[in-house]
């Protein structure tokens, strides 16, 4: 069976509708989908909608990406089967939304600053009717001919300690557990193995993570080193915590492709080990 619990739309930095996003996960033969778009529920009903017209086998679970910050860290926290209609949820996340507007328009200033005008128009206008990213400020820097590619906006301008980063407020993690937990689903601890922190720090997250209730972490999700994926297995073990898997998708390229995800390891419990939804699937 094919698990994909990470992947993100237009209503966040991703490339794809939902609709173009279920066509392609149909194609991929993905059995079951979470999208997750970055602090946003919005695009959760499209797909739900689209999917009851297609009839297809495909199931959906609710997914959510928060942003959330530890030590100047920037920690991303996975709400997976949730109720999508729950709504001190729903108005937690308006507020992160919130959070997002104002940090943007920190971000505009430092540009602005930097001799950079108008990004954050181009970056809104890119963004639509999602929620704005650092990516879309990246995709604007080089629409505008500031920079060569996303990756050289993140290097010289988004990335952390770079000229036009805005230390975020986003929440603390505990908080975005507690909201998951509330709204009835579990909360994943994102691609621990893509913060830019040392083994002990990152020891140190898992630990903190499972202390706050946290349910699971994704083991094996893209650009890992045998080494760290060997660590991830072993902190899942260590703390009890069970395993999800997603490719992350954005917009389609070498690394990342829906559904595609390396299987979770025998000495794991999955996340959808419970869930009545998958087991429904099984049996058809
Ligand atoms: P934000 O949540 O607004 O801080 O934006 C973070 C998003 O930007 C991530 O989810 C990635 O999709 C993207 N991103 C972060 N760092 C990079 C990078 N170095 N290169 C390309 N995309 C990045
Ligand atoms: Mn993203
Ligand atoms: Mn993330
Ligand atoms: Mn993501």
């Amino acid at each position: 069976m094919k698990i994909d619990l990470h992947s993100h739309s237009t209503y966040s930095d991703g490339h794809l509708s939902p609709k173009e996003l279920i066509d392609r996960a149909h194609n991929m033969q993905v059995d079951v989908l979470a999208l997750t778009d970055h602090d946003t529920v919005q695009g959760l009903k499209e797909l739900q909608q689209y999917q009851s017209s297609q009839k297809r086998a495909l199931k959906l679970i609710s997914g959510v990406e928060i942003s959330t910050a530890w030590h100047g860290f920037d920690i991303h926290i996975l709400g997976l089967n949730f109720d999508p209609d729950n709504v001190a949820f729903l108005q937690r996340l308006q507020e992160q939304q919130q959070r997002r507007e104002e940090r943007a328009q920190k971000i505009n200033s430092k540009l602005v600053k930097a001799g950079i005008e108008g990004i954050y128009t181009m970056a809104k206008s890119l963004a639509g009717q999602g929620q704005i990213t650092r990516a879309h400020f990246a995709r604007a820097l080089v629409k505008k001919g500031v920079s060569r590619d996303i990756d050289d906006a993140f290097k010289k301008y988004l990335g952390k300690g770079k000229r036009a980063h805005v230390k975020a407020e986003w929440i603390a993690f505990p908080e975005a557990i507690d909201w998951i937990h509330q709204a009835g689903g579990r909360a994943a601890l994102a691609h621990p193995g893509h913060y830019d922190m040392t083994a002990k720090w990152l020891r140190r997250l898992v630990a903190e993570f499972s202390e706050a209730g946290g349910d699971a972490m994704e083991v094996n999700h893209s650009h890992l080193s045998g080494q760290k994926k060997q660590l991830l297995n072993e902190l899942a073990c260590e703390h009890k915590l069970l395993a999800s898997a997603g490719s992350d998708f954005h917009f389609p390229n070498r690394w990342t492709e829906l559904g595609r995800v390396a299987a979770i390891a025998e000495n794991l419990t999955p996340i959808w080990h419970d869930w009545k939804n998958i087991e429904e699937h099984r049996a058809l």
